[in-house]
């Protein structure tokens, strides 16, 4: 399995355009991996967690291509994991001939992306089946804690700890014996998630960790760096990863966390990896 993060920062992007901060500039001069767009993750070439705002920058900046994606897994609807304009972009109306695009969501984020989508970008509904033809799409409501096929991958989702009423969900993904747990956005993870990591039996080669706030900084409804610390420490404790699993942090606001360089020394010495845009893990 082939892994490519698309995007790592929070909400603001990081360094945040309209912010002079110390992060933010220093980000500036550093350039390279210290550049944060809005996170989203692709699997191979042909799965997707979360149709991000940034996503079409990304393609383009890291030279990878979006068109062989025949699967979208989405988290939930905040504008930070969610730009819908993706779906005219690459329609027959827009030149694009392109795979159909299986959307995966709960319920909540399926029913709020639909209020958007209509709202803002179309007079008809994403879950009508004049949305089926019109972007070649075809949307999938999901429960939580149940494994479904996603092609050739098998997946899970889990509720996260944010958003509530949304819908939010966390994502496994395994394929051919490998597993990978998508964990953002979410605060510290929901109890009955860490029991259904016990109930599955479920290993990991590689979890992805929300990280949207710095070491000594309260995480509240964002995981902060201690609180990133104490689940991959958790995780090895419970055997829920592999015993050569890596953690990776995505989501890194400016807010609290220096640029990449400084940042991935904090990690390396408290047990876990910082991810950056571009880079690429094969598991
Ligand atoms: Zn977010
Ligand atoms: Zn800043
Ligand atoms: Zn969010």
């Amino acid at each position: 399995m082939r892994l490519t993060f698309l995007g790592t920062a929070a909400a603001n992007a990081f360094p945040e355009a309209f912010c002079r901060c110390q992060n933010c500039e220093q980000a500036r001069t550093l350039g390279g991996p210290s550049l944060r767009k809005r996170s989203a993750v692709l699997i191979n070439k042909d799965l997707l967690v979360d149709l991000g705002p940034d996503i079409m920058a990304s393609a383009q900046i890291h030279g990878c291509p979006l068109d062989k994606v025949r699967y979208c897994l989405q988290t939930h609807p905040h504008a930070d994991h969610l730009d819908l304009s993706h779906l005219l972009s690459r329609s027959p109306a827009f030149g694009v001939v392109a795979l159909v695009l299986h959307f995966y969501a709960s319920p909540e984020t399926t029913q709020r992306a639909a209020t958007t989508f209509v709202r803002d970008l179309a007079d008809y509904s994403l879950l009508a089946p004049e949305a089926e033809k019109e972007l070649n799409v075809r949307m999938h409501q999901i429960n939580p804690l149940e494994y479904f096929s996603v092609g050739s991958y098998s997946v899970m989702a889990f509720p996260a700890n944010h958003a509530p009423g949304m819908g939010a969900m966390l994502y496994s993904v395994e394929e051919n014996g490998c597993a990978v747990f998508y964990g953002a956005d979410t605060a510290t993870l929901l109890e009955e998630t860490w029991e259904a990591f016990r109930r599955y039996n479920v290993q990991f080669d590689l979890v992805i960790l929300y990280h949207t706030y710095g070491k000594d900084q309260p995480g509240t409804d964002h995981l902060s760096a201690n609180e990133v610390v104490e689940h991959a420490k958790r995780l090895r404790d419970e055997g829920i990863l592999k015993p050569d699993g890596r953690v990776f942090a995505t989501h890194i606001a400016h807010e609290g966390n220096p640029p990449h360089p400084e940042l991935a020394a904090y990690a390396r010495q408290h047990g876990y990896e910082v991810a950056f845009d571009g880079l690429i893990l094969t598991i």
